[in-house]
């Protein structure tokens, strides 16, 4: 814990951490040496996190990274980190990430963007980690904490992952519980870890994972050894190879490291076929229309009233317009004035329940590939490495959406991925590869993970 808290010193540059809490952290691993002594560590004893933050801490402040939040500081523990600590494992601070989550670069976060420790230009960091979970990532890259948490509601897990040469598994839909998490996309977002490998990914996962009856999405099933799953033989499995994900215009180097994974998993004794999810272009477009549309509707509940930030006004009308209009960053109004335009009367039917539509469809193409006995899916994780802080989506909001095109997919069938550093571009950038699994089988994703890891 000593060593990290140092180290998160040295590299205040990056911006990963929005709170240090160097206290209750030598308070915590004190309380796990404890615990060594008599024999009743958890599996996790001692372990130095990060946390993302959108978890609520108690008493430990919680934004979203979002000047609306103002310096909430919540009285509960959301149900992911509790298990954790449950385990034994120590809290070395919040994270910085996209405000409400919303984003691809950590660059809406009202902390400033995060850096990339992949490069460093004098005193500058002048990559993008991804996002949102672009604290965590780029935390969990520099060695400033052993893992940490992340959510991923259209690939801020996987994404940063591959940015940086992490580990990020986004779990099933339901395995994790969402209670405590600040929501943006109900029907999407899910918990997991961001880890410095496959093996420690899955010992973070076994912590998170669990039923709880405070989240009535969080389903009712036992949370496997995960670790178990690691070395385990891979022969003999069906990896689908989709022909949908191989877009014009893709690098080459992308391509090249896409077949490269195919070869390894080949190697190990894996059977590789082509499938097709034939609606796989309609992901995106059925995404940003039923994310924005639920967060509009999980946003309203911020009205200067309840919590963190309020504005003056005139009246009870004019102090929630106020508020609104100062705490909330350009990108999250531009998601609440889509998604409230999308659920309005009138264009409920044309967009939102199309895209509902859509989101069936595209979970179908996925049972039909895993009816035919596929076991797992191989796609590249991002489109490009890592690009430069403020180089996209300045005028054309749309250029930054396109970085989800791999991952958005898996979010709106509910399935589980992961995304595993596998090479690197022409400049030495990391680049990831994605494994998508068939509900609640998060064990082959490891199991396949370490292969290409
Ligand atoms: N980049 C996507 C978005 O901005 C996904 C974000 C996420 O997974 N939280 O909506």
């Amino acid at each position: 814990t000593d060593a990290h808290l140092s180290a998160i010193e040295k590299a205040r540059l990056l911006n990963a951490f929005v709170l240090e809490t160097p206290d209750q952290a030598r308070s915590m691993a004190r309380e796990a040496d404890a615990k060594l002594a008599k024999g009743e560590a958890g599996p996790l004893a001692g372990i130095p996190l990060g946390i993302k933050d959108l978890f609520a801490t108690k008493g430990v402040r919680t934004t979203a990274c979002s000047k609306i939040l103002g310096n909430f500081v919540p009285t509960y523990e959301s149900t992911v980190t509790s298990q954790l600590w449950r385990d034994g494992a120590v809290m070395l601070g919040k994270l910085n990430n996209d405000e409400f989550a919303m984003g691809s670069a950590n660059e809406t976060s009202c902390f400033g963007p995060v850096g990339n420790p992949w490069r460093r230009e004098g005193n500058n960091t002048t990559l993008v980690p991804g996002g949102s979970s672009g604290g965590s990532a780029s935390a969990v890259a520099a060695l400033l904490c052993m893992g940490a948490t992340a959510t991923d509601t259209g690939g801020s897990i996987r994404q940063p992952a591959a940015f940086t040469a992490t580990v990020g598994i986004k779990p099933t839909y339901g395995r994790c519980s969402r209670w405590g998490i600040v929501a943006f996309a109900s029907s999407l977002d899910q918990a997991g870890p961001i880890a410095r490998s496959v093996r420690d990914s899955a010992m973070l996962l076994r912590s998170m994972a669990g039923h709880d009856p405070k989240d009535t999405t969080s389903v009712d099933i036992a949370v496997p050894d995960y670790e178990a799953a690691i070395g385990k033989s891979v022969k003999g499995m069906k990896i689908g190879i989709p022909k949908e994900y191989r877009l014009d215009g893709m690098p080459a180097e992308i391509e090249k490291l896409w077949s490269e994974g195919a070869a390894w998993l080949k190697a190990a004794g894996a059977e590789l076929v082509e499938v097709s999810l034939p609606h796989t272009k309609y992901a995106l477009p059925a995404y940003y229309i039923v994310a924005p549309a639920e967060a509009s509707s999980n946003l309203a509940r911020y009205d200067g009233v309840r919590y963190g930030l309020r504005e003056q006004g005139k009246s009870i009308t004019e102090l929630y317009e106020n508020t609104r209009a100062s705490g909330f960053g350009a990108e999250v109004r531009r998601r609440v004035m889509i998604g409230t335009y999308v659920l309005s009367a009138g264009y409920y039917d044309a967009y939102y329940l199309r895209a509902q539509k859509v989101r069936t469809l595209i979970k179908k193409d996925f049972e039909d590939c895993f009816a035919k006995g596929v076991d797992a899916i191989l796609t590249p994780a991002t489109p490009s490495a890592a690009f430069g802080i403020g180089e996209k989506g300045g005028a054309d909001p749309v250029e930054m959406y396109l970085n989800d095109i791999f991952t958005v997919t898996v979010n709106m069938a509910g399935l589980p991925g992961i995304a595993v550093p596998s090479g690197k571009d022409a400049q030495g950038l990391p680049l990831g590869l994605q494994l998508i699994g068939r509900p609640f089988d998060e064990e082959t994703l490891f199991s396949l993970g370490e292969v290409i890891e």
